[in-house]
């Protein structure tokens, strides 16, 4: 098996890199303090074709394989885990159902603009009382001619705050509950949608994430995403997708991490050595490094499969599972191998400790990744 990368997706590493490393590192610690979503270097991951990654050119897409995708997310987030999420959403959230269920005019209206970051877009399924059991979302959209009526609440929309149109997940029946569920593209400006306030997070402060509540919101029936009652499938093949992305945001965070830790295993001194002489750090960085790579080969292979068209559910849900424990346990490390300044906001371990965590929450949580993975093994040919 070949693990190298093609020299078109090293292209994609190196533009990632350097733009991470230039642009996106030496803001991080500022948006997340001020909890500032990064207009700017957004519009500017656009622009280098980050926004609209696997899209075709025809759309305004980078036409660039799954497996750069990957390679992409990690070199961002490595910079910054706020604009990971915010890259991530956009592309697999937002681009990816679009271009699969969308109508020739839903894409051409949409996709160039979310792809060069000119708008952004954003995935509301959640709501306050359904997340792991999303097919028991509440929000109503009652039919009235040749318009859908919403009515409720969704939450925790990352770049909510933000977005231009929003891929909104609605009970479009009452009797069925997976079938009954539509998706439809909703723009910011419609009437009776009001954008609630930023939510106050733990980590990936720059990123935004919001309540959306709609009132007798007004939407098209041709904003409708796919046809009524596919909803549920779009979302779960959207969430199926995702998750290697995710996986690659955990790698770029963990890899950051080991980055600072052997920096500061080099520099700081005790009982007259520096700290990486001492057998007990050593370890630690040899463990962070060991899972990073399998963290990386396991998203890597699947972001292979889904571009050899072939089943990668179960890869995707692995990759998110042992990627995202590996970001919180090497998040751990160097925070420890910090010592007392690792706990304080001077150094960027305390702020890594703080993003690890949400990995093994949205897009399915730790749980959820157990439950699709024993699923599989238990019914193969699913
Ligand atoms: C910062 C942030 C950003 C987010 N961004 C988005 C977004 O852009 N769009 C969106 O739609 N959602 C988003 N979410 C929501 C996120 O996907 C959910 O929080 C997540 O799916 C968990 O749902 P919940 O919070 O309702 O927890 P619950 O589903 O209530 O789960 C609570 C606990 O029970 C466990 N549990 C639930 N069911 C099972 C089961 N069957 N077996 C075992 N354990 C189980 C869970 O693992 C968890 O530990 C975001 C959340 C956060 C915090």
């Amino acid at each position: 098996m070949d693990f190298r990368l093609t020299d078109e997706q090293e292209l994609i590493r190196r533009t990632a890199r350097e733009f991470a490393e230039t642009r996106i590192a030496p803001i991080a610690a500022a948006i997340d303090q001020e909890e500032r979503f990064p207009v700017e270097t957004v519009r500017e991951l656009g622009a280098l074709g980050l926004m609209g990654m696997n899209l075709p050119p025809e759309y305004g897409g980078a036409g660039a394989d799954f497996v750069s995708h990957a390679v992409a997310m990690e070199e961002i987030s490595r910079g910054c885990a706020a604009h990971g999420v915010i890259m991530s959403v956009n592309n697999s959230l937002v681009c990816w159902p679009i271009s699969a269920y969308g109508t020739d005019e839903q894409k051409r209206n949409y996709l160039p603009d979310l792809a060069s970051g000119r708008k952004l877009g954003a995935f509301s399924l959640s709501e306050p009382g359904s997340g792991s059991d999303a097919a028991g979302l509440q929000t109503t959209a009652a039919d009235d001619g040749d318009a859908l009526v919403l009515n409720g609440t969704k939450a925790w929309v990352s770049n909510g705050g933000q977005a231009d149109v929003y891929v909104v997940f609605v009970r479009t029946s009452k009797s069925h509950k997976h079938r009954g569920i539509s998706c439809l593209l909703v723009e910011r400006d419609t009437p009776g949608l009001t954008v609630g306030a930023k939510e106050k997070t733990m980590g990936i402060r720059a990123s935004s994430t919001v309540q959306l509540s709609f009132a007798d919101a007004r939407v098209p029936k041709r904003c409708l995403l796919g046809v009524e009652g596919q909803g549920f499938e779009i979302a779960m093949k959207t969430l199926d997708g995702g998750r290697f992305g995710i996986a690659a945001q955990a790698v770029g965070v963990a890899q950051a991490c080991l980055d600072e830790a052997l920096a500061y295993a080099a520099e700081r001194q005790a009982f007259d050595q520096p700290i990486g002489h001492f057998q007990a750090i050593r370890f630690m960085l040899a463990d962070m490094a060991t899972n990073i790579q399998a963290a990386r080969w396991l998203t890597l292979h699947a972001a292979f499969c889904r571009d050899r068209n072939e089943p990668f559910t179960k890869w995707g849900s692995m990759a998110k599972l042992f990627a995202s424990r590996t970001a919180v346990q090497c998040a751990d490390a160097n925070l420890q191998i910090h010592g007392g300044v690792g706990y304080t906001r001077d150094f960027a371990a305390e702020r890594h400790y703080r993003d690890a965590k949400i990995l093994e929450i949205y897009e399915g949580t730790s749980q959820i990744q157990h439950v699709v993975i024993a699923d599989h093994l238990m019914h193969p040919s699913r």
